[in-house]
């Protein structure tokens, strides 16, 4: 048996539970705790109470309107423009409502059916992004989870009130904001009964049933049933005079987004639809070789053949599906989304100065590449993350401040790089002498003594860092590692704090140095010598 077999399964809670009791006066009144269970000090929390402050009056007031709300969508997201129209229409009448309800609370009691969301389409298409952009947008707390971990109310495993949970930790544990996010719950199509592939799945339809009443209007516990630190932060905290917190929380405004590819349900629907249109040369969505094209199509009778409850599929009333990316949409995305993966690069490049261009062609290329992934956007981020990887780690350390990707650069982009660094060798000098300085200013910082380089000894240090492949400060960190300590006897002895590196000091350092440390010796005896006749 192993030590970790031996240990106490309690240990690591009560040694938990001491920490608490011991940092005791630092959760109290005034302070947070954090999603991790840390305290948060009062100005955070202060900082934070404001800013929330400012979301709940913007629900309270809010007034978008659809048209509003997918011209903001539109910055971001490229096509999909019936799933902006009927998500900006979907929310504007959830917090209308919420808007209403809190204006009117009489009108809580009222029967309304809510805006729950089943959004369809393959993988990268954008349908989270669309959501993500509606949260930050409205400000409202925003978490998404995949319904593969659920497990069945009361089984060990991811329980589907603890999305709730999750919901308040996303919200800095403000219950009264949590009330209003939005949950998006990816994968759906996973937790179908299996009535297509013969035999029932017991659990799925277990964890449907629990999710429509959490969809519906329902009370959860803010802490799970095993959460005992949760408990105890929450009891010390009201011993110790902070005010009384909710314990539960209830589901009735936040709005549930299920969304999956269902490319099996495309698959029947299509079939449907092609033997419906037998002899019907023209038939409607016929001829289409992408089968998400039929997800369109799809009626409530579908989702039940695929295994869903009819219960559940009826408490979802807006359904609407994305579209799969063509390669003219994805070189769209690169050219004219606002949160353009080449935006991100081009940020991160900017950081060290350098700037790109991509030709016309290469965004074609690019975007072609990308939808051979058939990873719908996400493709444009696995083919920019090899074209750039290398010029990512070998760029900052160079001369070159601009360059060009071309289709020639996406055919080779090794090759491409070292044609770039060859062609701006001429350049480098400049780029190390700079380093050297930077690890000068850097050793002054440490320990007060300045040092300048001769020309032979940063050729020196160079041509070392450039046969070992390594930095300019790593190569300087290493050779000059002693050096303080000998710099700090030169100085005692003579005051002297500035020194230069000669071409014998970046040959041999330790050498060099414990020759001036002697000669610094000698100086001094020069000096007693000289007082003495
Ligand atoms: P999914 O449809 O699987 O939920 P996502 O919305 O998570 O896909 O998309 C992944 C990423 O790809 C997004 O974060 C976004 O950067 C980009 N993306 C996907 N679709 C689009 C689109 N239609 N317009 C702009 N960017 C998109």
């Amino acid at each position: 048996m192993s030590d970790k077999d031996d240990k106490n399964p309690f240990e690591d809670l009560q040694n938990q539970i001491n920490d608490m009791l011991r940092k005791g006066p630092g959760i109290g009144p005034g302070m947070g705790i954090n999603p991790q269970g840390a305290a948060t000090p009062p100005e955070q929390d202060a900082e934070m109470d404001e800013k929330d402050a400012e979301i709940l009056k913007r629900i309270r007031e809010f007034g978008l309107k659809p048209k509003e709300i997918r011209d903001h969508l539109n910055r971001y997201v490229i096509k999909q423009a019936e799933a902006k129209k009927v998500l900006s229409v979907a929310i504007c009448d959830h917090y209308n409502h919420v808007r209403q309800c809190l204006e009117t609370p009489a009108l809580r009691e009222k029967e309304y059916s809510k805006q729950n969301i089943l959004l369809l389409g393959p993988t990268g298409v954008g349908k989270t992004y669309l959501m993500r952009n509606i949260a930050k947008l409205i400000g409202v707390p925003f978490i998404k989870a995949d319904a593969t971990k659920f497990s069945e109310t009361g089984y060990v495993g991811y329980d589907v009130e603890d999305l709730v949970r999750d919901l308040v930790k996303a919200a800095n544990n403000n219950t009264e904001l949590a009330q209003y996010g939005i949950i998006y719950i990816d994968e759906i199509d996973k937790i179908a009964g299996a009535s297509n592939s013969g035999g029932k799945d017991v659990s799925g339809r277990g964890v449907q049933i629990n999710l429509l009443k959490l969809m519906e209007d329902t009370e959860v516990n803010l802490f799970a049933p095993n959460d005992i630190m949760g408990q105890m932060q929450a009891m010390m905290s009201m011993q110790r005079g902070g005010e009384k917190k909710p314990s539960t929380i209830s589901t009735r405004h936040i709005l549930f987004i299920v969304s999956g590819a269902f490319d099996k349900l495309a698959e029947s629907v299509k079939k449907r639809v092609e033997s419906a249109s037998i002899g019907f040369a023209s038939a409607p969505g016929a001829g289409d070789d992408d089968p998400y094209a039929y997800l369109k199509r799809s009626a409530s009778a579908d989702f039940i053949e695929y295994g869903f409850e009819p219960e559940f599929i009826g408490r979802i009333p807006v359904r609407v599906a994305c579209e799969s990316l063509q390669p003219e949409d994805l070189a769209q995305i690169l050219t004219s989304s606002e949160g353009s993966l080449l935006n991100q690069y081009r940020g991160d490049f900017a950081g060290y100065g350098v700037d790109f261009k991509v030709t016309p062609e290469a965004v074609q290329d690019i975007a072609r590449r990308a939808h051979a992934e058939k990873t719908g956007a996400r493709g444009l981020m696995t083919v920019l993350e090899q074209l750039f990887r290398n010029y990512k780690f070998e760029l900052p350390s160079t001369a070159i401040k601009s360059f060009e990707v071309t289709t020639d650069t996406l055919e080779n982009p090794d090759a491409a790089l070292k044609a770039l660094i060859v062609e701006n060798h001429h350049l480098q000098d400049e780029v190390w002498k700079a380093d050297l300085e930077r690890f000068a200013e850097s050793f002054r910082n440490a320990h007060g003594f300045s040092l300048s380089f001769e020309d032979e000894a940063a050729e020196v240090i160079i041509t070392t860092a450039t046969e070992c492949d390594k930095a300019i400060r790593t190569i300087c960190e290493d050779m000059f590692k002693d050096y303080q300590h000998g710099l700090q006897i030169i100085h005692r002895n003579t005051g002297r704090d500035a020194f230069t590196i000669n071409k014998a000091a970046a040959e041999n350092p330790d050498k060099e140095l414990s020759q001036w440390v002697v000669a610094s010796f000698k100086e001094i005896d020069t000096e007693t010598d000289s007082t003495q006749e």
